[in-house]
Order: structure tokens, then C-alpha cells, then sequence
């Protein structure tokens, strides 16, 4: 690392948890980055200040008015630019030497399973359930660490699903596919910080993952009811007759 690195992540440095060889394997994480929204912004914000290698944003939609109250990646002058863009530019302004891709299109099953071969982790920061489980089934085919959060009203969830385990439940263990709720989350209210929240956590569970850290939310579904700030976990176990990850 350079003296303008050691001194950028000073502060990771010296938790003794991290350290130099922490922060280097920072320095060396690709991460997927699912929708430039509510909880997307966050985490892309944390990813890019705690320098990782790279941050692929991937978004189809472009900034809109309504987004401001809560996807802080976006500005009022950059409305009407594709939000992968506008994150892109957010990003290079916090950290430069972090590569951010932008993906502008809303990702399909192909192009997901592209970009998750290469990703050291995954975060699901969508606001779409046919989203979650193409997404969900391209990490369970590359046995990849996926970091799923969602957010509505004053209601926030955060998983992790760590599909290099064999014990690891995956996203559809949990909502099996076909419950028929799509784009639900798109168009309802939601309470601007509790997105803020819930993405900040994504983005605290995947850079434990990249830097090999701690111990991750494997195996149990945090949720936060934020109009009485009350936070709760489930435990999650694998299905063995889960149609995505059952056969595995
Ligand atoms: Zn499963």
C-alpha cells in the first residue's frame, strides 16, 4: 500500500481485527452491487470509502424526484441520468482509486450470472422479487456470499446467505419463488434512514465477508421494526426441498 493509502485507512488499520492484511484483501474485493437505490447508495458509499478493488453498480432506471428523499448516491442536477452513472459519479468524488462499472440496464438472468462469477460478494439491494431470485439462483450456481437486504414502510430485513457453505440456507429457502408479491416494494412508502440503515448493515456484513472477519449473519434474518427502533433475528435453515439450492 502507498503512504496516501496507509493514511486513507488508517482507521481500518488499526483495528487489530483488520490490519494491514485486512484492509489489502479490501483492496482486492469485487463487489455486486444490485439496484443504485435506497439501499444501494449506503452500502455503495461504505464499499467505496472502505476501498475496495472495484464496485459494479447495476441499475436500469434513471434518477428520478421521488428517489431523492432516500437514495443519497443521487443529487437534484444529475435527475433524469441513469442512476449507475450518477452512483459512479458519487463514488469517484468519495474514493478514486476504487473502479466503479456501471451497468445501466436492469440485469437479466444471463448477464446476472456474468457478473456474479466475478464478484467476491454479492449484495441484493433491489426493490423486486423476480430481481431477488434470479439473482439469488445466479449465487447459489457460483456458490457465492450473497448479502440480501430489503426495506418498506418502517420495515427492513438483512440476510446473509453464504452459498460457499454447504450448510447455508439460500434466499429462496427462505421466500420460496412465486409468492407473487413483484414490484411491491417499488411503489409503497418507505421511511427515508431506514434504508440508510439496512444498507449500511449490507454493507457492514460484506466487507466482513471480503476481509475474511468476524462472524456474518449466516443462517438468521435480522429485522428491524423502525417506528419502535425494536431490531429482531430468526434463525434460517437450509429447505432440502428448496427448488433453487435442494439438489445441490
Ligand atoms: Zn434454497
Amino acid at each position: 500500500m502507498t503512504d496516501q493509502e496507509l493514511l486513507r485507512y488508517s482507521r481500518h488499520i488499526l483495528l487489530n481485527e483488520i490490519g494491514v492484511e485486512g484492509q489489502q484483501r479490501l483492496r482486492q474485493a469485487s463487489m455486486l452491487v444490485i439496484g443504485a437505490g435506497g439501499l444501494g447508495s449506503p452500502a455503495a458509499f461504505y464499499l467505496a470509502s472502505a476501498g475496495v478493488a472495484r464496485i459494479t453498480l447495476v441499475d436500469g432506471d434513471r434518477v428520478d424526484l421521488t428517489n431523492l428523499q432516500r437514495q443519497i448516491l443521487h443529487t437534484t442536477e444529475r435527475i433524469g441520468t441513469p442512476k449507475a452513472t450518477s452512483g459512479q459519479a458519487a463514488l469517484a468524488a468519495i474514493n478514486a482509486d476504487v473502479q466503479v462499472v456501471p451497468v445501466t440496464q436492469r440485469a437479466d438472468q444471463d448477464a446476472l450470472a456474468d457478473l456474479v462469477s466475478t464478484a467476491t460478494v454479492v449484495l441484493d439491494c433491489s426493490d423486486n422479487f423476480a430481481t431477488r431470485h434470479a439473482l439469488n439462483r445466479a449465487c447459489v450456481t457460483h456458490r457465492k456470499p450473497l448479502v440480501s437486504g430489503a426495506a418498506i414502510r418502517f420495515d427492513g430485513q438483512v440476510a446473509v446467505f453464504d452459498l460457499r457453505h454447504d450448510a447455508s440456507p439460500c434466499y429462496a429457502c427462505l421466500f420460496p419463488p412465486g409468492d407473487g408479491e413483484d414490484e411491491l416494494c417499488a411503489v409503497m412508502g418507505v421511511f427515508a434512514p431506514l434504508t440508510g440503515i439496512i444498507g449500511t448493515t449490507q454493507a457492514a456484513e460484506a466487507l466482513k465477508l471480503a476481509a475474511g472477519i468476524g462472524e456474518s449473519l449466516e443462517g438468521r434474518l435480522l429485522m428491524l421494526d423502525a417506528l419502535s427502533m425494536r431490531w429482531h433475528s430468526v434463525r434460517v435453515k437450509r429447505d432440502p426441498a428448496c427448488p433453487v439450492c435442494g439438489g445441490r
